[in-house]
């Protein structure tokens, strides 16, 4: 009988089987049978959580070579290929569609790879649990759509399938954390999220600028979802993709979805940010893992040592800004009596040159002596404004 698994990876990448879940029931996951009980999230069940497949599922033959090519590297476990797919620009390659799932279904039950693809309506995601679709992802342009993704979260009800949540293509963490309130609503326990990046107009090295405060902020709203990075649409082109998984990876992310096709210059889409299957091996092989913190425990108390340092000066710095901002209300008081303007722009240039000075010779970075600076004195203006004129 044709098992789902779950690949875990040793310290030295080598693949081994942990965990096998139900039986070629769909999604019927014998674990995720109950939703009364409280299930460990499977986005979590092996770290990092590799996912990896073509952009799109484009014949029965591509997605079972990319599955039977994928299946051999150590510690993928999902395999995801678009079924349904956004286009910009209308008459380009929009997917197979349903017979598309029929194919991941024959690759899954062959690898036992967890296959996965994109939903963008109820249909597509009715389509895909009737066909034992084992995960399913909302892309970039569904997350940014609140009717969309209710549709989406409704059609899911009742089911155990587990869910990824793109970011939105435009900057918005409230559209992003919305989305995954508006499945949690309905019930759907096994969610994750999906980073990857955000659209700009304009030059940029990146397909879409990653701007890793954004999925950072997620997690500490959120840290109860996982979440995954997608460096392959961040990136867009091959060359950038490692550097991106790397500082996931050193960021703590939980796993890692990587477009990865069998010919990827002949792609149907997306073929700039493909990679060979062999090529995908190579690159996981070569990034660096972080350890968890139980296996250095030796190096626990020192981090929290350091960690305590930090709190302190962190501390030290805000009684100081406070001190500097009272100082700053006793000046206003005084410019206000003898009617001196707020800004002399002579102090001000004086400020920012020995401050620069002050900072470089500490070691600290010009940009970041600057930055501060123009900060602190912007602040300083406002209040001193507040208190001549009476703003708010
Ligand atoms: C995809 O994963 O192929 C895709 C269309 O992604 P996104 O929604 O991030 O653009
Ligand atoms: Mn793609």
């Amino acid at each position: 009988m044709p098992k789902h698994r779950v690949i875990s990876m040793d310290k030295d990448q080598s693949a081994k089987e942990t965990h096998e879940a139900g039986a070629d029931t769909g999604t019927a996951f014998s674990m995720f049978t109950h939703p009364e009980k409280t299930v460990p999230n499977i986005f979590r069940s092996k770290k990092p959580f590799l996912i990896a497949g073509p952009c799109s599922a484009e014949s029965e033959e591509q997605v079972l070579e990319t599955a039977r090519a994928l299946a051999l590297i150590p510690g993928i476990i999902g395999m995801r290929a678009g079924c349904w797919k956004p286009r910009t620009r209308p008459n380009a390659f929009e997917g197979h569609g349903e017979k598309a799932l029929g194919w991941l279904r024959m690759a899954a039950k062959e690898t036992g790879l967890m296959v996965c693809t994109e939903v963008a309506n109820a249909a597509h995601a009715e389509q895909a649990l009737k066909a034992g679709i084992d995960m399913v992802w909302i892309g970039a342009r569904s997350t940014v759509n609140p009717f969309s993704v209710q549709e989406i979260s409704e059609a899911l009800r009742g089911s155990s399938i587990p869910v990824m949540v793109k970011n939105p293509v435009n900057p918005d963490l409230s559209l992003w954390i919305g989305a995954v309130e508006r499945l949690q609503n309905s019930g759907v326990s096994q969610i994750a999220a999906i980073h990857r990046g955000f659209s700009t107009y304009g030059k940029s090295q990146y397909r879409n600028a990653p701007e890793w405060a954004i999925p950072i902020e997620f997690r500490r709203q959120k840290p109860e979802i996982p979440l995954i990075c997608d460096p392959s649409h961040i990136a867009g082109k091959r060359s950038l993709i490692s550097h991106i998984a790397q500082k996931a990876l050193d960021l703590d992310y939980a796993g890692l979805m990587i477009e990865s096709h069998p010919e990827p210059d002949e792609a149907l889409s997306d073929p700039r940010q493909q990679l060979k299957p062999e090529d995908l091996a190579i690159l996981l092989k070569e990034l660096h893992y972080s350890c968890s913190m139980d296996e250095k425990s030796g190096f626990r108390e020192m981090l929290d040592l350091l960690r305590n340092k930090i709190d302190t000066l962190d501390r030290q710095l805000l009684e100081t800004l406070a001190e500097r901002m009272e100082v700053v209300s006793e000046i206003a008081a005084m410019k206000k009596q003898i009617g001196m303007s707020v800004l002399q722009m002579d102090r001000w240039s004086g400020i920012f040159e020995t401050r620069t000075e002050n900072g470089l010779q500490l070691g600290l970075s010009e940009d970041l002596i600057r930055r501060l600076i123009e900060l602190v004195h912007l602040e300083s203006i406002a209040l001193q404004e507040k208190i001549i004129r009476g703003k708010s």
